[in-house]
């Protein structure tokens, strides 16, 4: 049975998520910058938190590790290479690992471009990915840590792979001006163009404070299939053309 996965909107764009194993009712805690909100959650649904993932080390995806393993007494998982670095980190992970959330297995795919530690947590079974800054609706994450021809690696030739209605979670919600910038490098594209038009009507309804976001104002999950058609970065031709789209989205 599919993971039953709960978005919990965290800082001022950040997406944590809480997925639910519905046979066993063991769940993971993917990227948790802050403690309250997904303690509220995890009350709310009834789950017994089993897991902390982390998708890379940046205090907005793992900050409140510590305290939830505390409060749950799990371990905390995260790329072997970043294990001084990642808050709590407990457990190490590598590509082709595999990772239970109760009778729910990820396959972990290693993405590093945005940091040098960076991991996908991809359940097959639940179609749906969970990629951190790495690939973003319309988008991708900025280059800190690695090359173009790293996030070409991890956009065209690890993410982009994956069958085209698994359903991706990331990081922030960034769609919004991700399309704005998609508009002005590709103007006659008519899919970015309606799928501005739609993220607009959903971001009209947002409410101020990002924490009382409810999912009528959410634009993730989106599909590997929508970004072939919407997110310049996987439509680039090589990695250089990447890296100048990544320049010029970094001044836009
Ligand atoms: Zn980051
Ligand atoms: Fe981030």
């Amino acid at each position: 049975m599919a993971l039953r996965i709960e978005r919990i909107p965290t800082l001022s764009d950040n997406y944590t998520y809480l997925l639910v194993c519905p046979k066993t009712g063991e769940a993971a805690v993917v990227d948790a910058p802050e403690e309250a909100p997904v303690v509220r959650r995890v009350e709310a649904v009834g789950a017994r938190v089993t897991r902390i993932l982390s998708t890379h080390h940046h205090p907005d995806h793992s900050m409140a590790n510590p305290a939830l393993r505390e409060r749950y007494g799990a371990p905390v998982f995260g790329h072997v290479s970043d294990a001084h670095r990642i808050p709590g980190f407990t457990d190490g992970l590598e590509e082709g690992d595999e990772i239970s959330v109760g009778e729910n297995t990820a396959r972990i795919l290693f993405i590093p471009a945005h940091t040098r530690g960076h991991i996908a947590y991809y359940f097959p079974d639940s179609q749906a990915v969970f990629c951190g800054d790495t690939l973003f609706a319309a988008g991708c994450g900025r280059l800190f840590e690695g090359t173009p021809e790293m996030m070409w690696v991890a956009l065209h030739e690890k993410l982009g792979k994956l069958p085209g209605q698994t359903l991706v979670y990331c990081g922030h919600e960034y769609t919004e001006s991700n399309l704005r910038f998609a508009l002005h490098v590709e103007p006659d594209n008519p899919a970015i163009r309606a799928r501005l038009e739609r993220v607009e009507r959903i971001r009209a309804r947002r409410a101020p404070d990002w924490h009382d976001a409810t999912p009528d104002e959410m634009t993730i999950p989106t599909t590997i299939a929508e970004e072939h058609e919407t997110n310049p970065f996987l439509r680039a031709r090589d990695p250089e053309e990447l890296g100048r789209l990544r320049k010029m989205k970094d001044s836009f």
